[in-house]
């Protein structure tokens, strides 16, 4: 057999830092294996110094694509060779398609963070974010995009970045009202209440002891969804705290999940959870 005929190995990876909570390396294993593809799928940690140095000797490499998580999600964007009309507007790209040569950006964190909730999606009027990085970004695209959201809420540590995230997404003429706020002042909100809690944070992530990012008892009423997009460990100080309040919770995973078909279809152009479902059915 010649060299020509063996099918080549397609590599993907996830870029990140730190990379230990990362599954998708889990997620997209399985798939490809499912599907019987010759592809594999690995973690790629780079320090955030050494980032611009390192994507550029990546893209001398031969790649499938890549996932792109925190802190990088904005930073990755001048490197790219194009990006897709959503991920642009978002301003932050989590998934890589490399096509001969070119790396082509797209989101599918703003999708994957609807589709879990899109049943309930009438209930969310009032709703706050907290955390205005890569992932608020595409929290906050979604939220304003649907109709019956009245008002959002972007509260970050640096609120200069909220306030660039605020700006942002009032070019897209929303009929929302749209403010930026600092996370330690969130008090003169209490007196509205918010349908909807969103923690795109990092804090709690891998330390299921940390602190809360704040406390959701003054900012929701009894039928707010407490929403930390964390999902390792699954149940972060935040949402331990809101279920002692009695308060509904949800984390990341079913978001990941979701996230991660949309990058395995873009990729492959096939589903990913279909064949991973059926591969664990009887
Ligand atoms: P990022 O771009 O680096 O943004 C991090 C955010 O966390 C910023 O708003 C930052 O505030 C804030 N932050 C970090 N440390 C903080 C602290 N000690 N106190 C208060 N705020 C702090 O990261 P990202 O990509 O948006 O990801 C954020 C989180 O969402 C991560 O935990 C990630 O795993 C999770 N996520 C989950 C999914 C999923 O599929 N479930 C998808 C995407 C992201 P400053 O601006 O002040 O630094």
């Amino acid at each position: 057999m010649s060299n020509n005929s063996v099918p080549k190995i397609k590599r993907f990876a996830i870029i990140g830092f730190p990379l230990q909570h990362s599954v998708s390396p889990r997620l997209h294993n399985r798939a490809f294996k499912d599907y019987g593809m010759k592809a594999t799928y690995e973690k790629m940690p780079i320090p955030p110094e050494e980032f611009e140095a390192r994507i550029l000797q990546l893209k001398r490499e031969d790649w499938g694509g890549f996932n792109v998580t925190i802190p990088f999600k904005e930073r990755i964007i001048p490197l790219l060779d194009g990006v897709e009309k959503t991920a642009r507007a978002i301003g932050a790209v989590n998934t890589i398609k490399c096509d001969r040569g070119r790396w082509l950006g797209f989101n599918t964190d703003w999708l994957g963070f609807l589709r879990p909730i899109e049943w309930k999606l009438d209930d969310f009027k009032h709703c706050l974010i907290l955390g205005a990085g890569g992932a608020a970004r595409a929290v906050a695209f979604a939220l304003i995009r649907l109709k019956n959201v009245k008002s959002l809420i972007i509260a970050n540590r640096t609120m200069h970045r909220a306030e660039l995230l605020v700006n942002d997404l009032q070019r897209f003429g929303s009929t929302a009202s749209i403010s930026a706020a600092h996370l330690n002042s969130l008090m003169p909100f209490s007196q509205q209440k918010f349908d909807l809690i969103v923690n795109s944070t990092s804090v709690g992530m891998n330390d299921p002891l940390a602190t809360p990012v704040i406390d959701p008892k003054p900012l929701a009423h009894s039928k707010t969804l407490i929403y930390d997009l964390i999902y390792k460990p699954p149940e972060t100080g935040l949402l331990k705290r809101a279920k002692k309040l009695g308060l509904r919770t949800l984390n990341g995973y079913a978001m990941l999940v979701h996230q991660a078909n949309a990058a395995f279809e873009i990729w492959t152009g096939k589903p990913y959870l279909p064949v991973t479902l059926k591969s664990l059915l009887r």
